[in-house]
């Protein structure tokens, strides 16, 4: 079971969350993993940026605010003093270190990506020893661990990806004794270590893979996210008044919609089951009692096709084109290893047969730089015209329909369209994998809701998963 941060909140949440791990503890053997309290990791990171900046005071007066939130909650959850202590002793520990590592950047200046990582795993460092001894207090025998003493990693820091082998070797050395004595091992999401025993983290929002990578470890029967939605929606409730909860979707399905900015799961979270076949199921621990989503390999044909929609805003369009683009050999392969180069993340590219233009999107932030880089790898072309125009449409956002069983049913790029012509909703550019899972279009920001409800309502989403349970 995983805990993301809003499940971690306050206290209050904390106790909410402990209580279904107790409660499903009666049954089963249980593997917690949690994040940090929510929040604390974008402070600890603006903290970590304004010690770069030589700012001596950002580190300690983070330091001071996150004792006392942690305490604070510690205080409300831990009614015994000999056990509270216990856990501020283990938290002052971590407190100190993080004093040191915000002195030493604010001292250097200096801020690599193996001390951000450093950093940035404090909160998780912080928060599982407090969900252990809420365990604890409720009866229920528990220990917290530092997933660096489990999950082994290449040495891709902000971003490490999981060594399985090694990672199994450790979770049975040292979570499957505690399982065997009825223990509860808490776990910190998010972090691992290399093999030389550099800390690593998995990426932003990584507690979820950490999960999937422990149950795949342990071949754990099942993984539950518990979050603070139902589920993996139709479409986004803010956009979509009739969005419902999927009952079963399948892996392919869940991961194009992790991708494409349906916040409920990590990217690479689905990557640690697929061979193992594992289901992860994402819940509501706010609102335990509903069923919530389950994922599995091969999901449930909801007997339409379209499964989902799911949407991202904040994003622009780069367009490389003119007539004369035909005569320039490898405009598409200096385009992209242009956008390589500066770490843009591309997220949709569509190019016309005619090849009189490429265009493609990515996220906002990424904009202004592509486009310099593209100016600047182009501008022999631009002066004599080969290439005739590099342009930026800000405020754009792209809008994908996902769904396994489109691959083979007729149609439904036309039932889109459709749809969204009769709304008055421009499409700007269309972009479809050829895994027919998932079709995507472009249009401008102003038009995102009413793209959305438009398909929504056309592939009757909300009602057609309400008639099957
Ligand atoms: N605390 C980490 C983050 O905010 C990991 C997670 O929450 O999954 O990115
Ligand atoms: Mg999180």
């Amino acid at each position: 079971m995983k805990f993301g941060g809003t499940s971690m909140g306050d206290a209050e949440c904390i106790a909410r969350s402990a209580k279904i791990v107790v409660d499903g503890s009666r049954d089963a053997s249980i593997v917690v993993v949690v994040s940090a309290m929510s929040g604390v990791t974008n402070r600890l990171i603006a903290s970590a940026t304004r010690a770069q900046s030589g700012d001596p005071e950002a580190g300690p007066e983070l330091v001071e605010a996150l004792r006392q939130q942690h305490d604070k909650a510690l205080t409300a959850l831990i009614g015994n003093n000999g056990q509270r202590r216990q856990v501020q002793e283990q938290m002052e520990a971590i407190l100190a270190e993080a004093r040191r590592l915000y002195d030493g950047t604010a001292l250097l200046r200096e801020l690599s990506p193996r001390t951000l990582d450093s950093i940035s795993s404090l909160g998780e460092r912080l928060s599982a020893p407090v969900f252990s001894a809420t365990l604890a207090a409720m009866g229920v025998k528990s220990e917290s661990i530092e997933a660096t003493r489990l999950i082994v990693t290449d040495k891709y820091h902000g971003g490490a990806e999981p060594l399985a082998n090694l990672t199994r070797e450790h979770c049975e050395e040292c979570l499957r004794p505690m399982l065997k004595d009825g223990a509860v091992p808490v776990v910190t999401g998010f972090i691992g270590s290399s093999e030389s025993g550099e800390l690593t983290t998995l990426g932003r929002g990584g507690s979820d893979y950490s999960a999937t990578i422990l149950g795949a470890a342990l071949a754990a029967d099942e993984v539950i996210i518990w979050t603070d939605v139902d589920g993996v929606l139709t479409a986004d409730p803010r956009q979509v008044s009739d969005a419902r909860t999927i009952p079963e979707i399948s892996y392919r399905e869940a991961a194009e919609l992790a991708f494409f900015g349906a916040k409920v799961l990590h990217p690479k979270t689905l990557n640690a089951v697929v061979a193992a076949k594992i289901p992860v199921w994402i819940r509501n621990s706010f609102s335990p009692a509903h069923p919530g989503t389950k994922i599995t390999p091969q999901g449930r044909s909801n007997g339409g096709g379209v499964k989902a929609l799911t949407a991202i805003a904040d994003v622009s369009l780069i367009s490389v084109g003119g007539p004369g683009i035909v005569g320039v050999p490898d405009v598409v392969g200096r385009t992209f290893s242009t956008t390589a180069e500066v770490r843009a993340n591309v997220l949709l590219i569509s190019q016309s047969s005619s090849q009189n233009d490429i265009c493609f999107a990515v996220a906002t932030p990424d904009a202004e730089r592509t486009v310099t880089a593209l100016r600047r790898e182009f501008a022999k072309d631009l002066t004599n015209q080969k290439v005739e125009h590099i342009t930026l449409d800000h405020d754009i956002a792209i809008v994908a329909v996902v769904g396994e069983n489109m691959r083979g049913t007729r149609g439904m790029a036309g039932r889109t369209f459709s749809a969204l012509g009769r709304r008055d909703v421009n499409i700007i550019a269309i972009a479809q994998g050829s895994s027919e899972c998932n079709i995507s279009f472009v249009v401008q920001g102003k038009d995102m809701k009413d793209a959305l409800e438009a398909t929504h309502s056309e592939f009757a989403l909300g009602a057609a998963a309400a008639a099957r349970p």
